[in-house]
């Protein structure tokens, strides 16, 4: 019998040829292959879509996110700058006043802007270009229109990066951290934030995406940090289990020694027990859908009167930037 395509790939953080299959299907039902690394529990799309494929599939998706929504609404504006407060939150042990911030994938600017009410000296890159002009204009931050993977920073540019829901989305996760890495300063801190996809708050056949070629677990991330050459300085999950938060240091010899564990038994593990009719039962999943609705109503009620992302900003950080 021929061999399946996808066991041609290695796993880009041990290096094996050897995976199963754990699913069949995206979240909407259609068909896509999640296989995980059976040495390190690396979960990832099977085969990978060729460089090409993305930037075609991202020219599209962004096309059609910018036709429904040029700018983003309001609605949109004040989640997202809710969620840039509480990463704030998590990150501030780890950062100093006079560091220069990049944030990696910044959307519509929200947490530059946090940041920048907080002192620090942020500025945001996002391949969106719609966003990212929409950010300069309307928030007037420092945005730059394009992917990191384009970009040459010289080594130490920056004190800090954030990749927030960015590193599930690259080819190579370990190679886009080691550029990462490169222009961080040494001592400096590196914050990400990833879909955990050994949560126990989402159906478990609707954790898989297609534009998510990679599924971190806790484990299998910190190993990719280190395998980057980071310290991992803190690593939790989100208060629902749906996210996993890490701090990584750039240390001079980061990622040398580390222990290197695998997270090949706990995944196999969660998968056994995390069961659709886990999932029904659980009081959890109910919690979880009346906070929705109650959300969806916090976020109307904060922006209803407002005109502008600048005002709900301004409302959300008490005061100006
Ligand atoms: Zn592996």
């Amino acid at each position: 019998m021929e061999s399946p395509e996808w066991t041609t790939e290695c796993c880009v953080l041990c290096g094996s040829r050897n995976a199963e299959t754990i699913n069949r299907k995206d979240r909407d039902g259609k068909p896509l292959h999640t296989i995980a690394c059976t040495e390190c529990g690396l979960v990832r799309t099977a085969p990978m879509p060729g460089p090409e494929e993305l930037r075609e599939y991202y020219a599209r998706h962004y096309r059609v996110e910018y036709q429904k929504a040029a700018t983003p609404k309001l609605k949109r504006v004040y989640r997202a700058g809710r969620a840039a407060m509480d990463r704030a939150v998590w990150m501030a042990p780890f950062l100093r006043q006079n560091d220069e911030f990049l944030d990696a994938g910044a959307g519509g600017g929200e947490l530059v802007y946090v940041l920048r009410s907080k002192g620090i000296r942020a500025q945001g890159v996002e391949p969106n270009l719609a966003f990212a002009e929409y950010a300069s204009r309307e928030l007037g931050l420092p945005m730059e229109a394009s992917i990191l993977e384009d970009l040459e920073y010289p080594a130490g540019r920056w004190g800090s990066v954030g990749c927030f829901h960015v590193l599930e989305h690259v080819r190579n996760p370990v190679e886009f951290l080691g550029r990462v890495r490169r222009c961080i300063r040494p001592g400096g801190h590196l914050f990400l934030e990833v879909p955990n996809v050994e949560n126990c708050c989402q159906h478990p056949d609707r954790r898989f995406h297609w534009a998510h070629l990679y599924n971190f677990s806790p484990v299998t991330l910190r190993r990719t940090v280190v395998r980057a050459g980071f310290q991992v300085a803190w690593c939790q999950t989100s208060p629902d289990g749906g996210n996993v938060l890490l701090a990584g240091r750039a240390e001079e010899g980061g990622g040398e020694g580390a222990a290197l564990e695998s997270g090949y038994a706990g995944l196999m593990e969660h998968e056994r027990e995390w069961t659709a009719w886990r999932y029904y039962g659980s009081p959890r999943t109910w919690r979880r859908s009346a906070d929705k609705l109650a959300g969806m109503v916090r976020e109307w009620a904060a922006v209803r009167s407002r005109r502008s992302p600048r005002q709900v900003l301004e409302e959300l950080t008490g005061g100006r930037m």
